[in-house]
């Protein structure tokens, strides 16, 4: 079910204008539509056909130390990575449409990871396609990002998302027949928990799989930097019909590769679980 693109790593080795400006009403000055809320959603849509834009009322957006990054061969250091401990739990049913992505949103006390011993608490994961970050110049279909918060400090775990032969047991379980096709649409069930224990270890994503660890930013505005970044190298499988559910909804949202500038990107083999 799972294909490790620790490969991809290794043979690296060698081988908007911003949001639109809402205001109170809720209208939207850019496209002249008034914007839905409900499920209490806030909607922000970002241009990714003029992300330059988006530093004229982002000025992080063009600082040094950006993402989405190209993860290049030659630029990877092997070292040791911060170590990764995920103590997640449930969460139920509670999946968004943001208005540049879909949305889960997570139950936080549930759901730990430890960095280096440090919790931070998984409040949200949500979905990019293609995908933000690239392998030697190449996306693939899907980008999972896992937004973790420690006060302020963020730490995200992305995971890479591949056309597999058979629908994803997990995600045909967790409402993606059903995705919020809209913007401001919600799909809630408190009834309905999700086992995120179970998509991390028993899709063996957080076990013995090698990672890349660097320092960079949100990938949408405002651009924040100081986020903790780890991109794992076992992959999930998605359909071809799972990944075209979500491309029917938002299908080239992910930013374009920033420069690594003096960065490190840390290639690390070794992670427990
Ligand atoms: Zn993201």
């Amino acid at each position: 079910m799972n294909r490790s693109i620790s490969l991809l790593f290794v043979a690296g080795l060698v081988a908007c204008d911003t949001k639109s400006d809402l205001d109170d009403t809720g209208f939207d000055p850019d496209t002249g539509e008034d914007v839905e809320e409900s499920c209490e959603v806030t909607v922000t849509v970002f241009d990714y056909s003029d992300q330059g834009a988006w530093s004229l009322d982002n000025p992080d957006c063009a600082q040094s130390e950006q993402s989405p990054v190209d993860v290049l061969g030659e630029s990877l250091i092997e070292g040791e990575a911060p170590t990764l401990v995920f103590n997640y739990g449930g969460t139920p049913l509670k999946i968004l449409n943001n208005g540049h992505s879909i949305e889960y949103e997570v139950e936080p006390e549930n759901n730990v990871l430890l960095v280096d011993g440090e919790p931070y608490n998984l409040a949200q994961f949500h979905f990019h396609a293609p995908s933000e970050h690239r392998i030697n110049g190449e996306t693939v279909p899907m980008e999972m990002h896992l937004v973790h918060k420690q006060g302020s400090a963020l730490a995200v775990v992305a995971l890479f998302i591949v056309e597999g032969e058979v629908d994803q047991p997990w995600f045909a379980a967790a409402g993606w027949d059903g995705l919020p096709e809209a913007p401001g649409d919600c799909v809630q069930n408190e009834e309905q928990m999700l086992d995120l224990d179970d998509l991390i270890h028993n899709q063996r994503v957080g076990d013995n799989s090698d990672l890349v660890h660097y320092s960079g930013s949100l990938t949408t505005p405002p651009c924040t930097e100081g986020v903790e970044w780890f991109l794992m190298g076992q992959t999930l499988e998605l359909s071809a019909g799972q990944i075209a559910a979500f491309t029917a909804i938002y299908n080239g949202n992910n930013r374009d590769a920033q420069s690594l500038n003096e960065r490190e990107l840390v290639w690390d083999g070794d992670v427990s679980n």
